[in-house]
């Protein structure tokens, strides 16, 4: 569960364990969505004047294209995670992109949002599949890991070097 009763919360910090499905709804299309759930936990307190601190951890894992040979790799993400929430009519957090907003008439606090946020931070945005990745054929899309194709060389074909030399020699 990631949603706090807030007066509850007011005077009692929440120990917080749960998961954020990779099929709930606060996902947008583009979201590099996790494989399974992501596991949150941590405490959530009062920090005052409707303000309210959650300090804690989420971990999950996401599949990715590697960007040389486009095989899927699948990465563990785990970050603590640090979220302050203060109520739409706070003045302090005016356009501090740091701070969550939450509605001053609410009853519940969901820290799904933040945890959404502070996934999609935490994502690498490209993976290797491995340190030496030798990526695809520019020419034929043969995946290079597998071994060389029948294609030639394109930047160090030696005999277009001898004909740039012819060039270069008749230019000079
Ligand atoms: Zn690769
Ligand atoms: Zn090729």
């Amino acid at each position: 569960m990631l949603s706090f009763d807030i007066r509850t919360l007011e005077s009692t910090a929440a120990q917080v364990a749960g998961d954020l499905q990779a099929d709930d709804p606060i996902w947008n299309a583009a979201d590099p969505r996790p494989l399974e759930a992501v596991h949150v936990e941590g405490r959530f307190s009062s920090a005052g004047n409707g303000r309210f601190y959650f300090s804690g951890r989420f971990s999950g894992s996401v599949t990715l294209e590697c960007r040389k040979c486009l095989t899927e790799v699948t990465r563990d993400v785990a970050e603590d995670a640090h979220f302050l929430f203060a109520p739409t009519d706070d003045p302090t957090t005016e356009d501090d992109p740091d701070v969550f907003t939450y509605d001053p008439g609410a009853h519940q606090l969901d820290i799904k949002p933040a945890v959404r946020e502070g996934w999609l931070l935490s994502v690498p945005a490209f993976v290797d599949c491995r340190e030496d990745c030798k990526g695809l054929c520019l020419t034929c899309g043969a995946d290079l890991n597998n071994g060389t194709c029948n294609c030639e060389p394109v930047a160090a074909d030696a005999r277009w070097d001898s004909l740039r030399q012819t060039r270069n020699e008749f230019q000079a």
